[in-house]
């Protein structure tokens, strides 16, 4: 049977990148999270010293960029050109610059054709903002995973926490959070938003283990065209 191409979609600590990575596994299929790549422009644009507000010169860095991935084992690390990135894009004001950057069309253009080209054999799990709206609108599943802000704050901050960013506390996280979403969602190109045939799935309270059972199940009842 042709291997699939998934799309999960959902706003920052609905949990995406566990399920993702987790479904990927199951299934066999190459996990690919397509907000690293935001990120990997946001540190680059920041290293070189351009402002988010210089669309053209971000732009032009994008297009220049040797973002690539590579397997290690489960996970994935993150490279720019020959320089393992995949730590130093998690930091705080690397996500909120990412949110910033994401919005400059020349940036979202660069970034959706090579992960259109990732993802053009099938096989591929994978997750951002605008996988099932824009990237992949033909994805044989589309989900789109919600939670509380509260439920993605707490979420967050462990991640941030466990991540040896110890000063994060939970208000310092949702303001960062709110921030971001509202620039997310009200962005005048691919905004995040869930497709109209996307599976919505809350998160509150559910363990990705079960999040993952219930795509599953998804996947079979199409399959046998239920
Ligand atoms: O998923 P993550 O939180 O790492 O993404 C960082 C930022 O990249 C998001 O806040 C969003 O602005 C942007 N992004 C996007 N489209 C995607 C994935 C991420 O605009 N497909």
């Amino acid at each position: 049977m042709k291997p699939w191409t998934i799309a999960i979609d959902g706003p920052a600590g609905a949990g995406k990148s566990t399920v993702a990575r987790l479904l990927a596994r199951r299934l066999g299929y190459l996990y690919i999270d397509s907000g690293a790549m935001y990120r990997a422009v946001a540190l680059l644009a920041q290293r070189n010293e351009v402002s988010p507000d210089e669309a053209d010169a971000v732009s032009a860095l994008t297009r220049t960029a040797r973002i690539s991935f590579q397997s290690d084992g489960d996970h994935q690390r993150l490279f720019l050109s020959d320089e393992d990135i995949t730590e130093a894009i998690r930091a705080p004001d690397i996500a909120t610059l990412a949110s910033k950057v994401s919005a400059i069309p020349g940036v979202r253009a660069a970034l959706v054709t090579q992960q259109q080209a990732l993802g053009a054999q099938g096989g591929v799990v994978m997750e951002g903002r605008d996988i099932g709206t824009v990237v992949f609108p033909s994805a044989e599943l589309k989900v789109f995973l919600t939670a509380t802000p509260e439920a993605r704050a707490e979420r967050r901050l462990q991640e941030i926490q466990a991540r040896g960013h110890v000063n994060a506390t939970l208000e310092s996280v949702r303001a960062d959070q709110d921030e971001r979403d509202h620039r997310d969602a009200t962005r005048a190109i691919s905004p995040l938003a869930s497709a109209s045939d996307a599976l919505e799935i809350g998160s509150d309270g559910v363990g990705p283990e079960q999040v993952v059972e219930e795509i599953i199940q998804c996947i079979d009842a199409r399959r046998r065209g239920a």
